[in-house]
């Protein structure tokens, strides 16, 4: 009888320590957890200033940061580190960057002071400091059907000809309070402005997150059902929370 070696996986936390703000972190925990619950291995790997992104990332996770925490990650996310994350997710890699992160994951981020901050342009969009922020419970309508979320943040994000959005936002701002988007999508890449932990709360999400890390591992995927009656009473509490508090 072949006793077959357990599946791995490897998630590369960007920058964990400095981009983890509003809960943030929770998503790599639920992405962590819910491999696990399906005896996958997982290995969480930070990866910091000055440090290059490894090949064998099969799921990146970029959280959100103020500002100025903002200013030193953009500076450190240039050049042969821009590449190497570029061509990791055109290699099928999975991501998931939130509000501060997914800012960089487009063309710049123009701060209220300062500079405008150079992303890596794998996302066709630019973001900057808008007149006021956006706090508050969100409700997307996506293809992986409605997401909750908690959005804090001042940034509008403005996405580029055919660039496809996360979703339609039913309660709340999103990418800029105005044309109805939030977030963006590229191959396995999805951007958005949903902090909460977004993850723990939407496990359809999650596991998509999963599978698409399996298959980048092993070419395919395949992730049995576990009870999430915990996650579908934390995502309806949310939701009813949005619709009766906007
Ligand atoms: N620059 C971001 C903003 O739009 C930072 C906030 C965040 O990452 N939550 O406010």
């Amino acid at each position: 009888m072949t006793t077959e070696s357990p599946r791995c996986l490897v998630v590369g936390w960007l920058y964990g320590t400095k981009m983890n703000i509003y809960g943030d972190r929770g998503n790599v925990l639920a992405i962590a957890q819910r491999a696990r619950w399906r005896d996958i291995d997982v290995e969480i790997r930070e990866i910091g200033f000055g440090e290059s992104i490894p090949d064998d990332v099969d799921i990146f996770f970029w959280g959100g940061g103020q500002d100025q925490e903002q200013v030193a990650v953009s500076h450190d996310m240039q050049g042969e580190k821009a590449e190497q994350l570029r061509t990791s997710i055109e290699n099928g890699a999975a991501m998931l960057a939130v509000c501060g992160g997914y800012q960089l994951l487009g063309h710049e981020y123009r701060p209220h002071n300062g500079e405008p901050l150079r992303g890596i342009g794998l996302f066709d969009a630019t973001s900057m400091a808008g007149p006021e922020r956006f706090i508050g419970n969100v409700v997307v309508n996506s293809r992986w059907g409605i997401l909750v979320g908690f959005e804090n943040h001042s940034g509008l994000t403005w996405l580029g000809e055919g660039v496809e959005p996360l979703g339609k936002i039913q309660v709340g701002c999103g990418n800029n309070g105005q044309d109805g988007t939030e977030g963006a999508i590229y191959r396995n890449a999805i951007g958005c402005y949903l902090h909460g932990a977004l993850l723990p709360k939407n496990p359809a999400l999650t596991d998509w997150l999963v599978e698409m890390g399996l298959r980048h591992r092993y070419g395919s995927a395949d992730l049995p059902a576990i009870d999430d009656d915990l996650e579908r009473r934390a995502h309806e509490t949310a939701m009813q929370r949005a619709f009766t508090t906007r």
